[in-house]
């Protein structure tokens, strides 16, 4: 496949467009000079030829984002109660925004179209975060990829869809760096998306998270909607999954370690190699990122989010063990799956448009894990049950 550099800074591919041809762009980064600079108009109810003939209209800065989003406008965060959500949740209040609006999954359905549209039109959010899902680790995806596949492409469509259909001003997708082709060329670039093969241990999920880019680019395109979507790489942080069967490797390792030392254990037993390597952010980061790019990026391409640093999972395991059970021995069951060789996000379109991580791995597990202590002593983490109380004596 021929690929298209960047008509300003000549590193990124171009990703093929909605209409099937691949035309010159600029990458996030660029687009602002090569645009002309900003103040110029986002591509409205933008038609296939004016994407035609103008492509990198649809690349712009909003000469909105030179003002904040009030904070009174409604802003819907849908899958508040993740890791994600949580962290997003957290950053807008810490922010001064007061006029947010949540539903649990009880209360609302989001794989429901019917009950999606009645909870827009009652609700008409102005600004949604759509960082809801199905998530989880190797295990997971592997034992149940049907839900993986199912839940994300309805998720992501009838929020889209209800989105568009009331007028919300802005939206941003979250999606995944499982997007990416398994033997894609690393530090993988947003221009890597659709190039080669996927991972086929979370496939049916990546192609969800596939579908929901090309959402956010068929609305923008065929009715002008200002919908967004971000890539994150592996995250971590207060609020994850803490499940043996479907939680990430990070969580996973902080409990693993965590109850081999409550136990008086000599080693702990690791799935795989060790060999992968792995990229990861901390989710008050993610938040960071997600709150900056609503209110600076309006482009058609997906916008990778990550540190740009990677280390192997046999690096993690030890910077865990050091911080949760220092002294114990590590070992690897080498019969389970690894996963993808190496996964690590090329940010520099990120860092183009003016954002960097500030949360380091060791200081992020240190903080995580403190987080993880507390809440365990409350028996609120997610994915440990609570320990039965404990009958007083009369
Ligand atoms: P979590 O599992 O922590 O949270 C998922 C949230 O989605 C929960 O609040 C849950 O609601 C909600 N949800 C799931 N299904 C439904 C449903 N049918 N109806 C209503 N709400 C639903 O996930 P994360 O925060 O980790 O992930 C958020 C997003 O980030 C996802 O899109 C994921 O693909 C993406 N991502 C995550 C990564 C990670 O490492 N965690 C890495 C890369 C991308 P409730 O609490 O009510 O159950």
């Amino acid at each position: 496949m021929r690929e298209v550099l960047c008509i300003a800074c000549a590193r990124h591919s171009s990703a093929t467009s909605l209409l099937g041809f691949r035309r010159p762009r600029a990458c996030p980064g660029c687009s602002q000079a090569a645009a002309g600079g900003p103040g110029q108009p986002l591509a409205a109810a933008a038609s296939p030829s004016s994407a035609r003939v103008a492509p990198s209209a649809s690349i712009l800065r909003n000469p909105m984002s030179l003002h904040e989003i009030p904070l009174d406008a409604r802003i819907y965060v849908a899958g508040h109660r993740g890791l994600v959500g949580g962290a997003v949740m957290r950053r807008l209040v810490a922010e001064g925004f007061t006029n947010l609006l949540t539903a649990t999954r009880d209360e609302l359905d989001l794989r429901d179209q019917a009950a999606v549209d009645r909870w827009f039109d009652a609700r008409r959010p102005e600004y949604v975060y759509l960082v809801a899902g199905t998530v989880g680790g190797i295990w997971a995806n592997s034992r149940r990829p049907a839900e993986f596949i199912y839940d994300n492409l309805m998720i992501h469509a009838t929020v889209v869809h209800a989105a568009w259909r009331t007028g919300v001003k802005k939206l941003l997708y979250l999606g995944s760096s499982c997007i990416y082709p398994r033997e894609a060329v690393q530090p993988m670039a947003e221009g890597a998306l659709l190039t080669g093969p996927l991972e086929p241990t979370n496939e049916p999920y990546a192609i969800a998270k596939i579908a929901g880019i090309k959402l956010c680019q068929a609305y923008r395109l065929q009715y002008g909607c200002d919908f967004i979507s971000a890539m994150p790489t592996n995250l971590y942080g207060p609020g994850d999954n803490f499940d043996l069967e479907s939680s990430h490797v990070l969580p996973a390792m902080i409990r693993k370690f965590h109850e081999a030392r409550e136990r008086g254990d000599a080693a702990v037993t690791l799935w795989g190699t060790g060999a992968p390597r792995r990229e990861f952010l901390h989710a008050d980061d993610l938040a960071d990122a997600c709150l900056f790019l609503m209110r600076e990026y309006d482009g058609d391409g997906h916008v990778n989010v990550g540190t740009g640093e990677d280390l192997s999972i046999r690096s993690l395991a030890e910077l865990v063990r050091d911080v949760v059970a220092p002294g114990l021995a590590i070992e690897w069951d080498a019969a389970k799956p690894d996963g993808s060789p190496r996964k690590l996000l090329d940010v520099s379109c990120l860092h183009a448009l003016g954002w960097r991580h500030r949360v380091g791995i060791a200081p992020g597990i240190a903080a995580t894990y403190r987080w993880f202590v507390d809440e365990l002593a409350k028996g609120s983490v997610r994915g440990i049950a609570a320990p039965e109380a404990v009958p007083t004596s009369t």
